[in-house]
């Protein structure tokens, strides 16, 4: 990014004051910044990294999954699930596109509504760094802040210069990959402010198996197969992965968001297959081979022959027969806990959805106050739910500052 957007460094020991403060230039604090600016606000983006919207920059494998044509209230978790409903119907998928297409960027539906950029996710970041710049946002980068205060004016402040404004929205997101910089800021603050925070919890996470679940599977690592996977209520039907440390794959990283320790996830390995269906013949003989080659008609070789052998029938009896088939469709893993914020796709929990106005996501107990995005107790399927939950909660904020 180049010209006159960029204000970075930041130079002396200087104050600078704005309509609103916005702390973190991801998605939603970019969405809230362009919305306020396009209403004549004199708007600071106030980014601790070298560059805006990194995240965006990594999501989707690099094609960022920008939003979902499918988009329901349903596809979010919160502890309040009406509290979305509001900003989400305010701002659609169909807006976001409607910005896409204005940038003619080009794009694909890749599967089940999830729209896709068909070349790179910098796209989407251009386009919102363009907006920014035609809505008259100052953006400072590299800006670590320190301290805030509310005077009753908020005062920001960095290593180096001081940030004022009437106004503060908190876009830093949550504590997915530390190491591209997710930082509990965002709950410290609310805290600082005396709001409550709901626990939270790796969403969209790889999960581990235990020890012993892991030394009969883990060597498979690769295989994959669609499934059913259910857990607390929820089921989703996608594909499922064998990996080194136990399970990812759509479906179980879609669970993981509801999954918590000691809980049991359930697979239903032949979705609408009676894989023991053969034996209803007379004549079909009843042994191993023939229950193998059945089984490798739904799963993957390596995974049908691993999962009988660890559950071959003692007798054929039409009994254990059907206690065989319900596990197929029931088979229970209990993971001994998930690949962490380090390999999370979201943070679930967060800034409790009560302390915010559904409206306009600003503080009931502090006026001026806002939270956007990750960093508010609301959290999407996969799919292109999260970031259509940071455009819309950003666009609610910035049209009401
Ligand atoms: C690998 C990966 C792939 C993903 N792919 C998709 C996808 O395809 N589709 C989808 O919908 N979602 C995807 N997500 C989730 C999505 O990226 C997030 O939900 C979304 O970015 C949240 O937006 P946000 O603006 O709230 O937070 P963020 O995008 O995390 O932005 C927060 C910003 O605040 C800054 N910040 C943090 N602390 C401070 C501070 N103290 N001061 C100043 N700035 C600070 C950070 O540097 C960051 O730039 C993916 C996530 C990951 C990790």
């Amino acid at each position: 990014m180049s010209g006159p957007l960029v204000n970075s460094p930041i130079v002396d020991s200087m104050t600078h004051s704005f309509d609103a403060l916005i702390l973190g230039g991801g998605a939603a604090g970019l969405m809230c910044a362009i919305e306020a600016g396009k209403r004549g606000r004199r708007v600071a983006v106030l980014e601790r990294a070298d560059r805006l919207g990194k995240k965006i920059l990594i999501s989707g494998g690099g094609r960022c999954n920008f939003t979902n044509l499918r988009c329901r209230p349903e596809n979010f978790l919160s502890s309040n699930p009406h509290f979305a409903k509001s900003a989400l119907a305010r701002f659609t998928p169909a807006d976001f596109i409607a910005l896409v297409d204005k940038h003619n960027i080009p794009y694909h539906e890749k599967t089940l509504g999830q729209l896709f950029c068909d070349h790179s996710a910098r796209d989407i970041l251009n386009m919102l760094e363009v907006e920014c710049q035609h809505a008259g946002v100052s953006i400072f980068l590299n800006t670590k802040i320190h301290q805030v205060e509310r005077t009753p004016e908020f005062v920001v402040r960095s290593a180096s210069a001081e940030f004022r404004a009437p106004v503060l929205v908190v876009a830093t997101g949550g504590l997915s990959i530390p190491k591209i910089g997710a930082t509990p800021f965002g709950y410290d603050l609310a805290r600082q402010f005396g709001l409550a925070i709901r626990e939270p919890w790796p969403g969209l996470v790889p999960l581990v198996m235990s020890e012993e679940d892991c030394s009969l599977y883990c060597d498979l690592a690769g295989v994959s197969s669609e499934a059913i996977v259910s857990c607390d209520g929820q089921e989703f039907r996608e594909k499922i992965l064998i990996t080194h440390r136990g399970l990812s794959g759509p479906s179980i990283l879609q669970i993981s968001s509801y999954w918590k320790k000691p809980q049991p996830i359930s697979i239903d390995l032949a979705p609408e297959r009676e894989v023991t269906a053969v034996f209803r013949d007379p004549t079909a003989p009843r042994t191993l081979g023939t229950l193998r080659a059945e089984l490798r008609k739904t799963l993957p070789h390596r995974l049908a022959d691993r999962w009988l052998d660890a559950r071959a029938p003692h007798s054929w009896t039409n009994q254990a027969l059907a206690e065989l088939e319900k596990q197929a469709h029931g088979w229970v893993v209990s993971p001994s806990g998930t690949e962490g914020y380090e390999k999370a796709e979201v943070t679930a929990g967060g800034v409790d959805t009560d302390e915010l106005s559904a409206k306009t996501m600003e503080s009931r107990k502090v006026p001026g106050l806002f939270f956007i995005g990750e960093v508010v107790d609301v959290t999407g399927h996969l799919g292109g739910f999260n970031f259509q939950w940071a455009w819309a909660s950003g666009a609610a904020a910035g049209r009401a500052l």
